[in-house]
């Protein structure tokens, strides 16, 4: 015993030694960090060490005094995981910078949206494109059912051959394997909206057994549809995950309405059924003029056809169907001549009625504007719930605050303002919850293993720059944001390489 404790005494030093002199230098020392690490639970206080683009050590005793190629000093700052965009839009291969979306801590977007993605047979040579235009953000993508309707020759068909739906159903399984992390649907767009209940079971059938999830932009999120299309949505459910993208209840209000949606939301999950959904934070969408049309007059449709026999029923469809959206003042023109004016400001200027200059003027698919549509006190509850994560639904060119302005108005309005939401529960709403939800299984949380997607900031000092009138401006306050690890943007100063990359279904 006598010996074997002095060798312990003579070697003890030793190995401490030995241990020392082998730690390579990390790359990257954050010291002093007060972590909010994306799980939901409280701060704590650590040194983040990273080596490559990995977080090798959480280390809770922030006494110690780690050596880094580059070390900085966050005390004073809160460190959170990079922010996950459950919902974009944009083009890698045209805006691979997205600064919008950096500028406000996002470091991951999802494409694919709304049953839209790139019209490639092969995925794999997209995400190799996007890989060599060196994205600032990472991407992750989804298979879009419109695009495949498209692929596979199916089109504006209701009800197509089994032959048309297993060549769908193959295109399907072969962009998740490629690394698509499911399918979404646009079922409120074309050639989505010809779609029906056996296609998209099948459908849903081979996500499932591909572990993939549904995303979906329901078929129609009005006050007296949107029951029954997300019932549709949950039917999806009994084969994988499904996901309700920026849920709402377009010219619905109050507190009660929320909690019926949330409601029949719980009660599937009480079934066994895995849904979550995603909002962001404005009373106003964005999308095309289409959606004020009726589906006979869009496409295949020929809409001078239509104007020509069915000018009076349409006029009608269009006054009824603006007024319920709260009016000619609510739709503000966001592409095209008009862009910046509202229906309202079109009738004065243009002096006739905005059904005539619907119809006239802009057409269906002449513009695309901001909707005031949504009920604040009602989305508010939408987003207080905590199986609803945060997204943008936003672009670098879309006239609408969303793309620039959705998580720092989280931070700025929601917690620091408001204090609706603690900044742990809303750092996980933007990190972790949706990193669960897209089935991220490395990203989303400051934890050893995980990739060193990280933020520094003082919340305070996150400010939504954007407007309606003036959209693009990028958030501002971020110190740093981190990206696999690299320096990306330093207190608005971004960096010119691209360190994002794409990311895969696993
Ligand atoms: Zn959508």
């Amino acid at each position: 015993m006598k010996i074997h404790f002095t060798l312990l005494m003579i070697c003890l030093p030793l190995i401490s030694f030995c241990q020392l002199s082998s730690t390579e230098k990390y790359d990257l020392v954050i010291k002093k960090a007060k972590v909010i690490d994306g799980t939901g639970e409280e701060e704590f206080f650590a040194n983040i060490l990273i080596i490559n683009d990995i977080i090798a050590e959480v280390q809770r005793d922030t006494s110690k005094s780690p050596e880094g190629e580059k070390v900085i000093d966050a005390g004073g700052f809160t460190v959170t995981p990079g922010f996950i965009d459950t919902h974009s839009h944009g083009d890698p291969l045209e805006t691979p910078e997205f600064r919008n979306f950096l500028a406000m801590g996002i470091t991951t977007i999802t494409l694919g949206q709304d049953g839209f993605s790139p019209e490639v047979n092969d995925l794999t040579t997209w995400f190799n494109k996007v890989d060599a235009v060196r994205p600032a953000v990472n991407i992750a993508i989804f298979a879009g059912h419109n695009t495949l309707r498209k692929l596979s020759g199916i089109n504006y068909e209701t009800k197509p051959l089994i032959k048309k739906r297993e060549v769908q159903q193959q295109l399907l399984r072969e962009a998740i394997r490629a690394g698509a992390f499911g399918m979404t649907t646009g079922l409120e767009y074309s050639p989505g909206d010809f779609s029906g209940h056996q296609e998209l079971q099948e459908l849903a059938e081979v996500v499932g057994k591909e572990n993939g999830i549904i995303m979906s932009h329901l078929r129609n999120e009005d006050d007296n549809e949107v029951e029954s299309s997300l019932r549709e949505l949950l039917a999806q459910g009994e084969f994988c995950p499904v996901h309700v993208s920026h849920l709402k209840v377009v010219y619905g209000k109050g507190e009660q309405r929320a909690k019926e949606i949330l409601n029949l939301l719980d009660s599937a999950r009480a079934e066994g059924i895995k849904v979550t959904a995603d909002v962001y934070p404005y009373t106003a969408s964005h999308t095309g003029i289409a959606i004020l049309f009726p589906d006979w007059a869009k496409e295949p449709n020929n809409f001078k056809e239509v104007v020509s026999k069915r000018r009076e029923e349409l006029e009608n469809y269009l006054r009824e169907k603006v007024v319920q959206r709260n009016g000619p003042e609510s739709t503000l023109i966001g592409s095209g001549t008009y862009t910046g004016k509202t229906l309202a400001d079109l009738v004065e200027d243009l002096e006739k009625p905005f059904e005539k200059i619907l119809i006239e003027d802009i057409g269906p698919y002449g513009a695309g504007a901001a909707h005031f549509i949504m009920d604040e006190e009602l989305q508010k509850i939408l987003l207080l719930d905590r199986h609803i994560n945060v997204c943008t639904d936003g672009s670098p060119g879309m006239h609408h605050p969303r793309g620039y302005g959705s998580f720092s108005r989280i931070i700025e309005k929601y917690v620091v303002e408001e204090d609706a939401l603690s900044l742990e529960e809303a750092v996980y709403k933007m990190s972790g919850l949706p990193a669960d939800v897209l089935q991220i299984r490395d990203r989303g949380r400051i934890k050893e293993g995980y990739k060193a997607d990280i933020l520094i900031f003082r919340p305070e000092d996150i400010q939504e720059i954007a407007t309606y009138e003036n959209p693009k401006q990028l958030s501002k306050g971020m110190k740093y944001v981190i990206v696999n690890g690299k320096i990306a943007l330093q207190e608005e100063e971004f960096e010119e390489n691209g360190y994002g990359k794409t990311i895969k279904k696993q």
